[in-house]
């Protein structure tokens, strides 16, 4: 049997627009309860990565979220709850307030899920990753519906619904993963196994807006127009990957869906529903890194690759906050504030970070945590 993704055109975020192509995406692949019962206690699980106004882009648009809230009140699903762990340290709820979801889940209802504490699962299938500390709101929960935003990542690519299951597991403990995990490789097979185990019920991709370039959270907005809706969230990601002419099997989150029996990526296992012609909603002009996945032989190729990148920090742009050496998960960290200088130091002023690149393993997470977008991904042959 074929993986269904629903693909639904959505030119904007007005709240009748959505709420129609999320009633034509749901009705497509069977209706609510083909997911879920009514008496169970539903996770609405957004991108809340970090507090950035939604014209940025960086999180699930509040429109779609309320959508989907409206829809599953309206149908008698309502033992609904929502959150996220997300990347900045602090409150989730200051986060969700500043996206403009907290807003809508306060005017229907909609409790906050508890992401302050984590407790230890193991999962005994895992077939790189065993255990995993997630969220208490998350196992409070019978369910989730995974509510993705298509966007750039500078160590998988594409951040969607697969990636977007990584803000069940708790706080800190996201940062320990990377340094278990520092490659793309390893990183995305843990992801698997993490939607292994928390088996969400249904993915819905907001890509009305998307972001492309230094994503997940400094890159560009884009229009592509789309809600994605799929049961299946390698399927729901390859058919992303589709719509900005990128080859899924270069894509790890992807690749290691069929290896490791989460979902399908290939053209002939997905049935797209929705719209005639894919290739009609393509943005090949998308930007994103278009690397190739090297693998067996070519693997040392592959290295070279991830090593052949770095962060740099735009100095006109750098506040000096230090949010960035919070972020780095190392715990002899990879970058620092240099010694004052003598000059600066009589003025109270801060230098710049500098990076210790024999020690960064190019997680990104600096970059991604960084509130003034100053951190970009270069290539070190190209300066
Ligand atoms: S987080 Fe960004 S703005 Fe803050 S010190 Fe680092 S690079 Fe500069
Ligand atoms: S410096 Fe940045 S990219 Fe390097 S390990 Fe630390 S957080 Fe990751």
């Amino acid at each position: 049997m074929k993986s269904m993704v629903a693909v639904i055109p959505c030119t904007g975020y007005e709240e009748q627009e959505v709420y129609e192509a999320i009633d034509k995406g749901i009705s497509l692949l069977g209706g609510w309860k083909t997911f879920i019962k009514e008496e169970e206690k539903i996770l609405l699980k957004p991108n809340l990565l970090s507090r950035a106004n939604v014209q940025r882009a960086v999180t699930t648009h509040p429109a779609v979220f309320g959508a989907v809230a409206r829809h599953l009140q309206g149908n008698g699903f309502l033992h609904l709850s929502y959150g996220d762990s997300p990347g900045q340290p602090g409150n989730v709820e200051k986060t969700a307030e500043i996206c403009g979801i907290k807003e809508i889940a306060d005017r229907m209802q909609i409790p906050l899920a508890d992401f302050t504490q984590g407790i230890t699962v193991d999962f005994v299938r895992g077939r790189t990753s065993r255990k995993f500390e997630i969220c208490q709101g998350v196992l409070d929960s019978d369910g989730i519906i995974n509510i993705c935003k298509m966007k750039t990542h500078q160590l998988e690519r594409i951040t969607g619904a697969v990636k977007n299951m990584f803000g069940c597991v708790y706080g800190m403990n996201k940062g320990a993963s990377h340094v278990k995990y520092p490659d793309a490789e390893s990183f995305a097979q843990m992801l698997t196994d993490l939607n292994l185990l928390l088996k969400a019920r249904l993915h819905i991709m907001d890509g009305v807006v998307a972001m492309e370039g230094n994503g997940p959270a400094s890159g560009t907005p884009v229009n592509m127009n789309v809600i994605l809706m799929s049961a299946d969230p390698v399927a729901l990601d390859a058919t992303y990957c589709r719509l900005i002419d990128l080859n899924p099997a270069d894509i790890p989150t992807v690749y290691y869906g069929p290896v490791l029996g989460l979902g399908y990526w290939k053209k002939e296992e997905i049935e797209i529903v929705g719209v005639e012609n894919l290739e009609d909603y393509c943005n090949p002009k998308f930007d994103v890194s278009r690397e190739k996945k090297y693998s067996g032989k070519w693997a040392v190729l592959g290295r070279l690759t991830v090593k052949g990148r770095k962060p740099v920090i735009l100095r006109n742009k750098c506040i000096r906050c230090g949010a960035c050496i919070a972020a780095c998960p190392l715990a002899d960290k990879a970058l620092h504030f240099p010694e004052i200088r003598e000059k600066a130091s009589a003025t109270g002023e801060k230098e710049v970070p500098v990076y210790d690149y024999k020690k960064c393993i190019r997680c990104y997470c600096c970059q991604e945590m960084c509130p003034e977008q100053a951190i970009i991904v270069k290539r070190m042959w190209r300066q």
